[in-house]
């Protein structure tokens, strides 16, 4: 990392690794090419839990190749659902409110993917109250965004505003590249209780 630009994806980790434990309850709300489901799965450990969302098939199938190439299968469960249905989801897990330590939103499109099909606001909002609901005490939600796609910076501002009207016990946390044209953007919500 040391001589390239920091990329939002370096910051969600960064501030990640040290808080997640040896058996935490995670959330990947955005498989993709399950990149962050396996670094999920590094932190959490075999006695952890980690919950992956995507609608997309070939980017759960990606997840899959992914967390078998590095020996991680046990402790996930990849779900071909819409975020937005991740408190039921959860829920049919037996994973109640407050039981969960992090939750990534990694917004856009799938990667070497069909890039018309992206997280859209609507749902992206449902899962975000929905995940506040499911956050532990002390846990974060890190939120990746990409303004620089059709649809994405309307995606983006939505999702500032929200934060900026959240109350206690959150803190949500908004990190800038401030001289570069539409950069990603990173968000982080603490539950501070
Ligand atoms: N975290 C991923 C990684 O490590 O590679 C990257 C995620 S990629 C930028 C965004 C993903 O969100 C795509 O794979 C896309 O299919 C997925 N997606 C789009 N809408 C979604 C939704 N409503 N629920 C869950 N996943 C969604």
């Amino acid at each position: 990392m040391k001589n390239k630009p920091l990329r939002v994806t370096d910051l969600a980790w960064e501030f990640l690794r040290p808080m997640l434990n040896p058996g935490d309850i995670v959330v990947d709300a955005t498989a993709g090419t399950g990149q962050d489901t396996v670094f999920l799965c590094q932190c959490v450990g075999e006695t952890g839990r980690v919950f992956a969302f995507d609608i997309q098939a070939a980017a759960l199938q990606q997840t899959k190749d992914n967390l078998e190439k590095s020996g991680y299968t046990d402790q996930v469960t990849l779900i071909h659902q819409s975020h937005d249905f991740m408190v039921p989801a959860l829920k049919a897990a037996a994973v109640g409110e407050q039981a969960v330590k992090a939750i990534m939103f990694n917004l856009g499109y799938f990667p070497g993917g069909d890039q018309t099909i992206t997280t859209q606001v609507e749902t992206t909002m449902v899962a975000l109250n929905g995940a506040l609901s499911l956050l532990a005490s002390g846990g974060l939600i890190t939120i990746c965004l990409y303004p620089g796609h059709p649809g994405g910076f309307e995606e983006a501002q939505a999702v500032i505003r929200w934060c900026e009207t959240l109350e206690a016990p959150f803190v949500a946390h908004h990190f800038r590249t401030l001289n570069r044209k539409s950069p990603p953007t990173f968000v982080m919500i603490q539950r501070t209780r």
